[in-house]
């Protein structure tokens, strides 16, 4: 939730810290600055809304502006910049957030409501993302060509591409942003980036440590404020070369086709994301599989399971043992050890949940859950239980609409071909799994589901820093993989050299 109000004193001149008295800056050219609008907005602990976590920059399109100007300055410098020295900056911007991870995660807890050893883990890694592109992105390596000239070699290079803007969620706050970042500047662009206004304080700790690591000036720069007043200065200049955006996607959708023709863009959006039980399946483990990829993170993964499509002869079983275990999770704040599920992240996510639970009321069987929570501190929050719906078909809004929230819908299913089927009736093709000891049922899996993340007997939810990620269908533009080696590739362009003597 964003309130905007009119700061207190007047803009004072830069500081070289970012951050007083609860107040966070921009970092543009290497300063930390306020918004010319003189305006700020809250950062809301969703587990306690009487909680500020900070007051943030409600910038306006003049400052994005004054950032694209400062990081376009700062390209030619950075991109000849030596690979070691871009290289040393990441690892030690890792140690900084390898440090102060404990504190940080605190931060990111009560900023976007995850539990604290989630959040610290996010942090960690994004630590480890920035050393992987450190070491990963020194070896990128062009090709060279045979030909019939023996006095010509013929080769490409890469460089990097220039300005680029980097535009995420508040889901996870850091690890996104930190995908993103490492391999743009280990490969030699400057960058805008743009963490989401609901839980801008965790990116901007990753902008923090790597300035704290010797960041240029201008290479960086941080920007916050609301999607209408900054979204069009950081996407439609044709000096932004390149946009990595990570959010819903309409807005990723709107995103793609207002950028110049010349801009390449990597756009990592929604999904629906369905977990597969047949016959075979451990009822044990699916459930625990079902739980975990559907309710962790109160089901605000983009690779979240949404759907469970059983087999028909062990639904009734299988139902049961789910609708049990969730029954019996513990809901409360994401500072409170020993919580399975911690509040939605805004208020709007809350209203959105809500509107859902209520469509699957109306077109299914609600079997728990779906409350919004009152009483003691869930009255300071955004606190909804866990909804499992049944009799749930393939026409109905919670089947087919991304909810982002802890709503599961399960689907009966005739047989491996009838799931498949189903799986893939959706716009959507991010994440989906199978739970099945059959070899057949795996080997086909793979091939028949169209979802650029395939699991077996594994949750929909997590990926690799190490390996590509990303989503087919409207889940992606599918151009450029986020993460691993191939998340370098997005960064650079080639050229191809006729070298004769
Ligand atoms: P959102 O689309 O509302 O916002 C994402 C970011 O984009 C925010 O920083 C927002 O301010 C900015 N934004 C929105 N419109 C913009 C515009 N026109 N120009 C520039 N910036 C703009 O998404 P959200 O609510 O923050 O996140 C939830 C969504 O993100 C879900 O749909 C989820 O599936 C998706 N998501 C996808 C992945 C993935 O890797 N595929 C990962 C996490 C979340």
């Amino acid at each position: 939730m964003v309130h905007t109000h009119p700061r207190a004193q007047p803009p004072r001149s830069p500081v070289s810290a970012g951050q007083r008295n609860g107040e966070f800056k921009n970092l543009v050219n290497g300063e930390w600055i306020e918004s010319k609008t003189g305006a700020c907005f809250d950062n809301i602990n969703p587990a306690d809304t009487s909680d500020v976590v900070g007051r943030f920059q409600a910038s306006s399109a003049e400052d994005a502006h004054e950032a694209v100007r400062a990081a376009s300055a700062a390209f030619e410098t950075w991109k000849r910049t030596p690979i070691s020295a871009r290289a040393r900056i990441l690892h030690h911007a890792a140690e900084y957030l390898e440090d102060h991870a404990s504190r940080f995660a605190e931060e990111l807890t009560r900023e976007q409501g995850k539990s604290l050893n989630l959040s610290k883990d996010e942090f960690l890694r994004s630590a480890q993302t920035l050393r992987f592109y450190a070491v990963e992105g020194q070896s990128l390596t062009g090709e060279t060509f045979p030909n019939d000239d023996p006095d010509m070699t013929v080769y490409t290079q890469r460089e990097p591409l220039g300005v680029v803007s980097i535009i995420t969620p508040w889901n996870f706050p850091v690890s996104i942003p930190a995908r993103k970042i490492a391999p743009a500047l280990i490969t030699g662009n400057t960058v805008v980036f743009k963490p989401s206004s609901d839980a801008p304080l965790s990116g901007y700790r990753l902008a923090e440590a790597l300035v704290e690591a010797g960041l240029p000036k201008g290479v960086l720069n941080f920007i916050t404020g609301s999607a209408a007043d900054v979204g069009a200065a950081i996407t439609e200049p044709a000096v932004i070369r390149a946009v990595s955006f990570t959010g819903s996607t309409a807005a990723g959708e709107h995103i793609h086709r207002s950028v110049a023709f010349t801009t390449r863009t990597q756009m990592e959006l929604g999904g629906k994301n369905p977990l597969i039980v047949m016959e075979d399946a451990d009822l044990d483990k699916a459930v625990d599989l079902a739980i975990k990829g559907g309710l962790s993170l109160a089901g605000q993964a983009c690779t979240g399971t949404s759907r469970v499509l059983v087999m028909a002869s062990i639904k009734a079983e299988f139902t049961a043992k789910l609708v049990t275990k969730v029954k019996a999770l513990k809901i409360g704040a994401g500072l409170t050890s020993g919580m399975d599920m911690g509040p939605l992240a805004t208020a709007k996510q809350l209203e959105t949940v809500k509107r859902y639970i209520e469509y699957g009321k109306r077109e299914a069987t609600l079997l728990c859950g779906g409350e919004h929570l009152s009483g003691g501190i869930y009255d300071r929050g955004y606190y909804v239980s866990p909804a499992i719906f049944a009799d749930v078909t393939q026409e109905m809004r919670i089947a087919r609409e991304e909810i982002f929230g802890p709503v599961i819908a399960i689907i009966e299913v005739s047989g491996y071909a009838d799931a498949i089927s189903k799986a893939n009736d959706t716009e959507y093709g991010l994440s989906a799994a199978i739970v099945t000891s059959n070899p057949r049922y795996i080997n086909d899996f793979a091939q028949d589901i169209q979802s650029g993340t395939v699991k077996i007997n594994r949750t929909t939810t997590g990926n690799l820093i190490n390996a590509p990620f990303g989503g087919l269908k409207q889940s992606s533009t599918s151009t450029f993989r986020e993460s691993g080696r191939t998340g370098l590739e997005f960064y650079t362009q080639t050229k191809t050299v006729y070298r004769g003597c």
